[in-house]
């Protein structure tokens, strides 16, 4: 059907851009959203939990931001191999996406106790080097200069995101929840301080006073966002930022590939849009959010092998729709924190 529709004009569009460059495609997959949310069935969670299984480190949860008990069950992501499975649904009251039955808080080291960090170096390395970089320079000018600036890296993983922010000069905290990416983060760093657990169990973070909390494909991994988000609020100064970056439930993407879409890995709980992660950040007591378009690591940072007609069409259709792949995210923790920091985001909002 899409080769009769496209011929092989779109193959060379890297899969995750082409529903922005396709004619037509971004209505359709608006309309294949609007068609599911409209058909599938709305469940008390008494009736959802008496038909799903339950394994010993899961339990069955509300809405997380807005108490809704019903729920909407919308995807089922598996791996190809059959080693995982879960369900996905979707708040009635509020919209928000969410895994239910979700994880345990107290097992969530189950899923990084070892193993986690291997992944981090290599190839690997140099891609996740690149998409900080254009991160940073997509909320500027939060990042410019770390001077006397105290920053706080919560999710460190293997110290790869701190290793650069060491280089700009910010004094840099680290934690993680994985004991070997912790040891890696250690090896690799100089200048920055890297501990297991959370940032409640260490004095010189709970002390607080921090410019800058950052979350790297974090956010998605938490079972209790509003706690975290909260605990994070308390750790920062009054004209502090929050920088996320996660997956984008509110991208076209979702809607056209459903169950399979990338975002839906085996350890990510929550997914969050444009609608969904302002009321997140009020009711953990920020004073603004702000959003950056996401246009693909390698377009932001100029190798695209896209033709100039094809990049301008993409960058223009991004930021008019859905933000793109990745939701590129600030949380303010005043409104005055968004009058120093957060005037060159195009999507800047108070959290009344
Ligand atoms: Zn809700």
């Amino acid at each position: 059907m899409k080769k009769l529709l496209y011929g092989r004009r779109y193959d060379h569009v890297p899969w995750p851009q082409r529903v922005y460059l396709r004619p037509g495609e971004r209505r359709v997959r608006r309309v294949q959203r609007a068609w599911r949310h409209w058909r599938r069935p709305v469940v008390p969670l008494a009736d959802f939990q008496a038909a799903v299984p339950l394994d010993e480190i899961e339990e069955f949860v509300d809405c997380p931001l807005c108490g809704e008990t019903r729920q909407q069950p919308l995807y089922r992501p598996r791996d190809r191999h059959g080693k995982w499975d879960y369900q996905v649904v979707r708040c009635p009251g509020c919209g928000f996406l969410y895994r239910n039955p979700n994880i345990r808080p107290e097992r969530l080291g189950d899923l990084y106790a070892t193993g986690y960090s291997r992944f981090l170096t290599g190839r690997y390395a140099d891609h996740r080097h690149r998409r900080y970089r254009v991160t940073m320079d997509a909320v500027a000018p939060i990042f410019e200069s770390g001077q006397g600036r105290r920053l706080l890296d919560f999710g460190c993983g293997a110290g790869l995101f701190l290793e650069l922010a060491e280089r700009r000069g910010f004094e840099c905290f680290g934690v993680d929840l994985s004991p070997d990416s912790v040891a890696q983060a250690r090896d690799r760093l100089a200048g920055s301080t890297v501990f297991h657990g959370s940032p409640a169990d260490v004095p010189e973070i709970a002390a607080g006073g921090f410019d800058l909390v950052t979350m790297w494909s974090v956010l998605a991994h938490l079972p209790r966002p509003v706690e975290d988000l909260s605990m994070l609020r308390g750790l920062l100064r009054d004209d502090g930022v929050l920088v996320i970056l996660t997956v984008n439930a509110g991208s076209l993407h979702l809607a056209g590939m459903g169950s399979r879409w990338q975002g839906f890995t085996r350890n990510h709980l929550m997914f969050y849009s444009r609608d969904t992660l302002p009321r997140l950040l009020r009711l953990a007591g920020f004073g603004a959010v702000g959003f950056a378009p996401f246009y693909g690591d390698e377009t932001a940072a100029g190798e695209s092998a896209l033709p100039p007609a094809q990049l301008a069409r993409l960058r223009r259709r991004v930021a008019a729709t859905d933000g793109g792949h990745m939701l590129v995210a600030v949380g303010f923790a005043t409104g005055a924190a968004a009058d120093r920091w957060g005037t060159r985001l195009p999507d800047l909002r108070q959290l009344g």
